[in-house]
């Protein structure tokens, strides 16, 4: 059999998005791994790290010693159980583990252990929000497995072609990590996208995973095929290997869309194989053929008792599931009457949801302008600086304290844009912020009334034309006065103190 795609394995980005073709359709199933954060690993009582010295967290079970004992996590049984509920898996009350035979250095024993044939949780969805649409993404399966550990390589680069030698850190070795399979049902990289953005929100709702994709808490390898449209046999796929970003899993797909469309497009064939997206070239290459790499010999691993669950353990892990990001967008919906659009985009950013709970905890009057707040200025500053939301210096208490002093008439809503900035800028308390600065919304009627006396003074003009029927000449006057007073005047008692003098 001849291999035709490495002559295609360098299409540019242009040329390969030029050919995305009405024919074809676009068919991706994705494997995503989880790295759970309990306290200790999935078969041993070695203490989870990042970042440590390596080599301080292992023990013989993790470093595969020949004759330890491997004794399975309960907590990590019960993180992947959660797992498999929220996306609505049947959990086997039956499951066992499997030893997945392959070498690499990074894996001392020479076999992973992973879930075969009786995964932990099997057949679920999860509901994508695609704004005019909801993809329903069936989960083929949700199974417990070990990570392994950390080549580090010599050299300046850090890449493995260019070392001199390597060395290992186990300190991974045995993590627990779930992986989370989808059926072929994606039908686009923005759908596949859009479906690890909610996967990681329902992950982060449930608190058993940092879900940091830049640490590799979560990862995913993306499968995708082409085929004609209206064909029901799926195309051959390729497999590209851990993506560690919500771009790169859109940009790497929407690659693979064009160069496998060229290549049929031109009659040669997809073959089946692991490919590796690399964001410098925006392209992806081929690692290895998928046959050769693919008998496992998986078999029951004999140091490990199955898993039996009953209903009753079942029901307890279901209990201790809190409330996922659909529920919460209802309640949203229901209890603060907010739209279903806000409730939505709220509730589908674990982080500024619980943001969003802080503010009202301390403010519950204005759930709206709250939710306003966190929609736009806020989001803007925070895209702008490309920061979280608990990365920024704003406590939910002072924006609720905010979105208080605008609803008390203390300060203009333009004048709050101002005093925002300034939150934003060094977290300060707004009432200091005004204090200190004296934006205090001027609703003193006498105060305003000298004022409001000297603008009529010195504009005749707009004061005739009112009189003479041209009611529009008041923005001017109230204009003047915001002027004066440096936007601080309530520009509504403006208004009024200024018609009942005219009339
Ligand atoms: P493997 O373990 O060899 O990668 P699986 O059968 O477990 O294979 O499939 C892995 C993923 O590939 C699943 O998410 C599945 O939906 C997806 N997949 C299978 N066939 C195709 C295909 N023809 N096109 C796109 N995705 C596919
Ligand atoms: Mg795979
Ligand atoms: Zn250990």
């Amino acid at each position: 059999m001849e291999d035709n795609t490495e002559n295609l394995d360098n299409l540019s980005n242009a040329e390969s998005a030029g050919k995305a073709d009405e024919r074809f359709e676009t068919i991706i199933g994705l494997e995503t791994h989880v790295e759970l954060s309990t306290k200790t690993k999935m078969f041993c009582g070695c203490r989870l790290s990042f970042g440590e010295k390596p080599n301080s967290n292992t023990c013989p079970v993790c470093l595969g010693h020949p004759g330890s004992l491997p004794v399975v996590n309960k907590k990590a049984v019960e993180y992947a159980m959660k797992i498999a509920l929220a996306l609505n898996c049947r959990i086997n009350e039956y499951t066992i583990f499997h030893r997945k035979n392959y070498f690499y250095p990074d894996m001392t024993k020479n076999y992973q252990i992973s879930q075969f044939d009786i995964p932990i949780g099997v057949g679920g969805f999860v509901d994508v929000n695609m704004g005019d649409y909801v993809r329903r993404v069936g989960i083929t399966r949700v199974h417990m497995e070990e990570d392994a550990g950390k080549l580090v390589h010599s050299g300046t680069t850090g890449r493995i072609s260019e070392a001199d030698y390597s060395i290992g850190d186990f300190n991974r070795a045995g993590t627990p990590l779930i992986e989370i399979v989808t059926e072929p049902e994606i039908k686009s990289p923005l759908e596949a996208k859009q479906y690890m953005i909610t996967l990681r929100n329902i992950l982060l709702y449930l608190d058993v995973s940092d879900c940091s994709m830049e640490e590799g808490s979560l990862r995913c390898d993306a499968n995708i095929s082409v085929k004609l449209k209206g064909s029901d046999k799926l195309g051959t796929r390729a497999e590209i290997k851990n993506l560690n970003s919500f771009k790169f899993i859109q940009k790497a797909l929407e690659y693979e869309v064009g160069r496998q469309i060229s290549l049929i497009n031109s009659g040669k064939k997809v073959i089946q194989q692991t490919r590796h997206y690399d964001d410098k070239t925006q392209s992806t290459k081929a690692l290895r053929s998928k046959e050769e790499a693919h008998d496992y010999r998986y078999f029951p691993d004999p140091d490990l008792v199955p898993i039996n669950i009953n209903e009753s353990w079942i029901k307890e892990v279901r209990d201790s599931i809190p409330e996922l990001p659909n529920q919460k967008e209802q309640r949203y919906n229901d209890k603060f009457g907010l739209s279903d659009y806000d409730s939505s985009l709220l509730a589908s950013d674990f982080e500024i949801s619980c943001y969003f709970e802080k503010a009202l905890a301390s403010y519950d009057s204005n759930a709206k302008g709250i939710c306003n707040w966190l929609m736009g200025d806020f989001s803007a500053f925070l895209n702008k600086d490309q920061i979280s939301i608990n990365e920024s210096k704003i406590k939910p208490e002072h924006l609720a304290g905010l979105v208080k002093l605008i609803d008390d008439g203390k300060i203009s809503s333009k004048i709050a844009k101002s005093v925002f900035e300034e939150m934003y800028l060094k977290g300060t308390d707004p009432n200091e912020i005004i204090k200190e600065k004296g934006l205090e919304q001027i609703s003193d009627e006498h105060e305003l009334e000298s004022i409001i006396k000297e603008v009529i003074n010195n504009n005749p003009d707009a004061v005739n034309q009112y009189k003479s029927g041209k009611v529009k000449a008041i923005g001017f006057l109230v204009g003047q006065v915001m002027q004066k007073t440096k936007g601080k005047a309530n520009p509504t008692l403006v208004n009024e103190i200024i018609i009942k003098k005219l009339s």
